[in-house]
């Protein structure tokens, strides 16, 4: 039985690599080989890949840009004047790579619903030579897209989580399966890389709470903590593979931190690993308080990022309440005074939400500035099953018109509106890092 494990490359306008990480495929690869499955392994997406001639050098804390060439563009993105891209590497080093072999399965893994080109792309080069390969399709596009998958040339749609997919395999395939494993008794199989810089760990599954734009809690409607034995032993993995940076793909890390991220990280801590650790998922500023800040001074931090989304009470309180403005400043201020660098905390701001003003973003971009943190515009983009999906339906004829950087030209701003945005806070950050390199 042959079968090869793919992250498929990406089409969009544009894409930086900020510690992506197949970590869905990882744990796939880990329950196989707990199998005593043998497996082929390609991610297009991976920066220090050998089946890439030129390795892009990497930036701060081992971020980095992807490989990438022109793409032609959909009929549908006709009107979107700027240039699209096909990140990742190459067809033809792919078609090398499964050049002699025979597959009998294709899992690939999937991300953006809107990347699905990217997906379609691999089952039809795997298909030209292995016309009999069955395909399965998992990830989250896999997950809220299920039928668009399907009529992508899928001969499976994978919409469970890791340890659904002993079931999965014994109703669909003959792959011979032995046991089922728990998320908890699984290791993401990192040591697929020959060369590992960056690295992503998850410590919690799902979220508690049900913001209208966000997907997290239809991918997993629960939300639990893996044992820190575990999560200490992906770490461990991690430092014995010589990985620089860290990051956490929690959605709700400091939630009930009592019980959670303090004692956890009292534990890492004191494992005196060396690598730096990285908070790119927005943490919740309601529980950044002395005891996770103590927590955040004695580690090796690279960045920790803030979901701030709006400084409009209205906004915060149409899209579920999560923060409030109190705690978006109390958290602020208490990081400042503890003397963590303003350029270290990213803040996310929203663009492009309904019933916005574009007066609000630039209030939020400015209430940031005065702060002198780090102000990251994440553009707003309906995400298929979630409240806020329904109200743009009718007009989303394609999961591409979904495109961050299409979507809010598509119905809300013009492309000149969010091109000023983008310019204003370029030139705040501009101001805080002179702040920072004068004190
Ligand atoms: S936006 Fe964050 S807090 Fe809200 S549901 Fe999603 S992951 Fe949870």
């Amino acid at each position: 039985m042959q079968i090869l494990l793919v992250n498929p490359p990406i089409y969009d306008f544009t894409c930086y690599d900020y510690w992506l990480k197949p970590l869905g495929l990882l744990y796939v690869a880990s329950f196989l080989r707990k199998n005593g499955i043998g497996f082929d392994f390609f991610d297009f997406m991976d920066r220090r890949s050998p089946f890439l001639e030129k390795k892009n050098k990497s930036k701060f804390l081992s971020t980095g840009k992807f490989r990438k060439e022109d793409a032609a563009k959909k009929d549908i993105f006709a009107w979107f004047k700027r240039p699209y891209f096909r990140y990742g590497v190459s067809k033809e080093k792919f078609l090398e790579f499964i050049s002699n072999k025979s597959y009998d399965f294709l899992f690939i893994t999937s991300m953006m619903t809107y990347w699905y080109e990217g997906i379609e792309e691999v089952i039809e080069t795997v298909k030209d030579k292995n016309p009999d390969v069955k395909t399965i399709v998992g990830g989250v596009y896999a997950k809220l897209l299920p039928e668009h998958a399907k009529n992508l040339g899928c001969n499976f749609v994978f919409s469970g989580n890791v340890e659904e997919l002993y079931q999965f395999l014994k109703d669909n395939t003959d792959i011979y399966v032995k046991k089922s494993f728990k998320l908890e008794e699984l290791i993401p199989s990192y040591d697929l890389y020959k060369d590992l810089e960056s690295a992503a760990v998850l410590t919690q599954v799902g979220c508690p709470y049900r913001c209208t734009y966000c997907a997290v809690p239809i991918l997993n409607n629960t939300f639990y903590s893996l044992p820190f034995e575990n999560i200490l032993k992906q770490l461990d993995l991690l430092e014995s593979l010589n990985v620089k940076d860290v990051t956490f793909y929690d959605d709700a890390l400091l939630f009930k931190k009592e019980k959670h991220f303090l004692p956890l990280f009292e534990k890492i801590i004191e494992k005196n690993y060396s690598f730096r650790f990285n908070f790119s998922n927005g943490l919740h500023t309601r529980f950044i308080e002395k005891d996770v800040v103590d927590i955040f001074k004695k580690l090796n931090l690279g960045m920790l990022s803030l979901s701030i989304e709006s400084v409009s009470k209205d906004i915060l309180t149409k899209t579920g309440n999560k923060i409030n403005l109190d705690e978006i400043e109390r958290a602020l201020n208490l990081l400042l005074k503890n003397g963590f660098d303003g350029r270290k905390i990213f803040c996310y701001i929203l663009v492009g939400l309904p019933d916005e003003r574009i007066e609000d973003v630039i209030d939020t971009a400015r209430y940031l500035k005065e702060k002198r943190v780090r102000i990251v515009l994440n553009e707003f983009t309906p995400v298929p099953k979630t409240e806020l999906y329904d109200r743009y339906k009718k007009i989303i004829t394609d999961p591409l018109l979904t495109n961050k950087s299409v979507f809010s030209s598509y119905y809300k701003y013009s492309e000149e509106e969010l091109q000023n945005l983008k310019n204003l806070v370029r030139s705040f950050n501009w101001e805080t890092k002179r702040y920072y390199e004068r004190v």
